[in-house]
Order: structure tokens, then sequence, then C-alpha cells
């Protein structure tokens, strides 16, 4: 009988535990629908900007790629032309890729960029089936001219990039098609592109 009484006193307070969960501010969220706020200096996905002008902030130097302790940068500079100028200085960068497999998200190549060319933003949805994928070349990684200038690393009040979200969010209109085409999110955002979001 005592046994009885005990197994059933067991339940009871285990329904106690669950109840008492049940009526609680759940600690799991909606997402990809509803997102948390990241720590202000959240480290994500890159992006190389452009100055006011439309004119491309990276002078293919290379110092990021020197700085990179993983090896995950190339950069190949090439002239600029009086027919053809990407970039204020003598040179800029014909090809600009960032293994993102490969980087620690550390922000040396950001704190080594004499002209604030490569940022490291708040986006972090970057997940895909091919390694490949994750090889960013200036097609994805140069904000569209119409995405603004953002702000520089060392014009952010208190290093917090307060308006990345709305330059990410234009650059994630881009470059959809060839960029993310085999992605979960890339079918999200080709569907947003066409209008077909609910
Ligand atoms: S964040 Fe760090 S690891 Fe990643 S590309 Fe920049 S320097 Fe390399
Ligand atoms: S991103 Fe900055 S450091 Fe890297 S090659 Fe361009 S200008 Fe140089």
């Amino acid at each position: 009988m005592n046994a009885l009484f005990g197994g059933i006193l067991a339940l009871l307070q285990g329904f106690a535990t669950t109840f008492g969960f049940f009526f609680q501010k759940k600690p799991t969220i909606a997402y990809p629908s509803i997102k948390k706020q990241h720590a202000p200096r959240f480290h994500g996905l890159h992006e190389l900007r452009r100055y006011a002008d439309g004119k491309e902030r990276c002078i293919g130097c290379e110092l990021c790629a020197i700085a990179c302790p993983a090896n995950a940068i190339t950069v190949i500079g090439a002239e600029n032309t009086p027919q053809d100028r990407r970039s204020p200085g003598e040179r800029y960068a014909a090809r600009y890729e960032i293994d993102e497999l490969r980087c620690i998200f550390c922000g040396l190549c950001e704190e080594a960029c004499p002209t604030d060319a490569i940022v490291l933003t708040p986006r972090f949805e970057m997940s895909d089936y091919r390694r490949g994928a994750f090889i960013y070349g200036k097609d994805r990684l140069l904000v569209p001219i119409e995405a603004g200038v953002g702000t520089a690393p060392d014009d952010r009040p208190n290093g917090i990039p307060a308006d990345l979200g709305s330059v990410a969010a234009q650059k994630s209109t881009v470059d959809v098609e060839q960029g993310y085409g085999a992605t979960w999110r890339g079918e999200i955002l080709k569907t947003e592109r066409k209008g077909l979001a609910g």
C-alpha cells in the first residue's frame, strides 16, 4: 500500500513539475521566423564595402590575407586603369575570396584592412550541402551600390555595427539564384524575391 501511495505521489510531483513549466515563458523561439538578438560585437559573414561614390574600398593590398590566421582569404590584385577604375587606389581586388569554412570569425582581417573594406556582419545563416558554396567570392561579398556604404568599423559607436542590419538585408536579395541556389535559406529568399512569400 505504501508503495502504491509512493508511486502516486511521485506521479503527482512529476505532473506538478510539468505544469509548473507549462505556464512559464518558453526559452525556445520559433526560428527562423523569429531571430534572437546577437551580442553587439557578434562576428558573422563578411562584406566588402564601397565608398559613397560607389568605388570599391578594397585596394587589393592583401593585408587581410596576411593577417588571417586560418589562411582563409585569397586576394589577387590588378591595376586600375583610367578606362576601368574600380577603387580610388592604384590597385583593386580583381579576385577576392573567403573560405568561410576555414574562417574562425576572429575579425583580424577587419582589423588589418587599411580602408575598412572588409567587415564582419551579424549574418550567420550559411548552411549548404556543398563545400564549394562556402567559398564566397566578390559576387557575394561586395555589397551592391544601392545597399549604401554602411558604418566603417572604426566609426561604430562602441564598436557596435548599428546599421549593418539594413545593409545585410538588402544584400540578401542579391545573387540569390547563383549564391544560394541549393540552400533552404536561398529558397526562402527566392520566394520573397518573386513576391510569393506569405
Ligand atoms: S575573420 Fe579571422 S579567420 Fe576569418 S577571414 Fe577574417 S582573419 Fe581570417
Ligand atoms: S580587404 Fe582591405 S586588407 Fe584586404 S586586400 Fe582589400 S584593402 Fe587590403
